[in-house]
């Protein structure tokens, strides 16, 4: 492995392409990469490919090699990838195991993560019995902003201060974090203990200013998974965008709270994190975002069918 680009930000515009292989690809998926696609063209800069294929029991190869020539369909071109290799590889990140580990050891010397053991049922049942409504504040502004984050709380309900190990629950955690010398995740999940009541503000390239508060809009979140001994999704895409010196992430506004905490997994490792731009998501004639799981129609079906490329702008 070469060595990762971890040495401040890159001159040029560096964008990424990141599809999860869970399934084939859709419309709504294709017309964000079509969007990071030109925004990347307009700045002068190059795209990245990153297979985000970290969930071992969701994501299968074939769904990789699709997600591939469907984007290359498209239109889309990319200078480093898993195809192509670069200075960043490995581009998969089910090969990229050792990184994370790295990364879960400066992580845990910053003080801000904690084992878990509390089960997903605990969880519910706690918020369950403490009777809290989910919030029905409004963060930021734009189009379509409020049915998304309603959506990704729905999926993701914040987590119970209460559930906390006591130790975390106190204001100076960080000085007495008794696992800042733990040497490995173990057999255990990992969460980020969020600052409590504080605002994480961030400026859109689409929607403007964004203010998102933790512990309301979202609780301590995983960061390291014991069932795949491998990271979560939040931490796992902050470390590759530091590490391949993305300078811009365009994504799904269904991701604007993932947002505000991986914002936070980048204070605590101190640093600079890219600029965002999150799309518009597409919905179908109920409103509903399409999804690989409500048997959206495929982009390869609708390009053999022969639907032409602007379908997805
Ligand atoms: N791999 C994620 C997905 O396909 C996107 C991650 C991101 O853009 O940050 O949903």
């Amino acid at each position: 492995m070469s060595a990762p680009l971890d040495s401040g930000r890159a001159q040029t515009y560096r964008g990424r392409l990141a599809p999860s292989p869970t399934g084939l690809l859709h419309q709504g998926h294709a017309r964000t990469y079509r969007v990071a696609g030109r925004r990347a063209k307009d700045a002068g800069g190059v795209l990245i490919y990153r297979d985000e294929d970290l969930d071992l029991e969701r994501c299968k190869a074939e769904f990789s090699r699709a997600a591939l020539e469907d984007l290359a369909r498209i239109g889309l071109e990319w200078s480093e990838g898993p195809d192509v290799g670069g200075p960043c590889r490995p581009y998969r990140q089910s090969e990229r195991g050792a990184i994370y580990r790295d990364m879960w050891n400066r992580l845990r010397s910053s003080g801000w993560i904690y084992p878990c053991e509390q089960s997903r049922r605990k969880i519910r049942e706690t918020i369950a019995a403490s009777g809290a409504a989910r919030p029905a504040t409004k963060a930021g502004g734009g189009p379509g902003l409020d049915l998304d984050l309603a959506e990704a709380r729905l999926m993701d309900p914040v987590f119970p201060p209460e559930l906390r190990p006591p130790v975390m629950r106190a204001p100076d955690f960080r000085a007495n974090n008794p696992y800042l010398r733990v040497p490995e995740p173990g057999d255990i999940n990992w969460r980020f203990r969020v600052p409590d009541g504080e605002a994480i503000n961030f400026v859109d390239g689409r929607r403007g200013r964004q203010s998102f508060r933790a512990g309301r809009d979202f609780g301590d979140f995983l960061v390291w998974r014991k069932i795949a001994d491998m990271p979560s999704y939040e931490f796992a895409v902050v470390v590759d965008d530091h590490l391949m010196g993305i300078t811009e992430v365009v994504r799904g506004a269904d991701l604007l709270v993932s947002t505000a905490r991986q914002l936070l997994i980048y204070r605590a490792l101190g640093w600079t994190p890219p600029e965002f731009y999150h799309c518009d998501l597409v919905r179908d004639d109920d409103g509903r975002r399409l999804a690989k799981r409500h048997d959206s129609v495929a982009v390869r079906a609708l390009l053999d069918g022969g639907a032409s490329v602007e379908l997805f702008d």
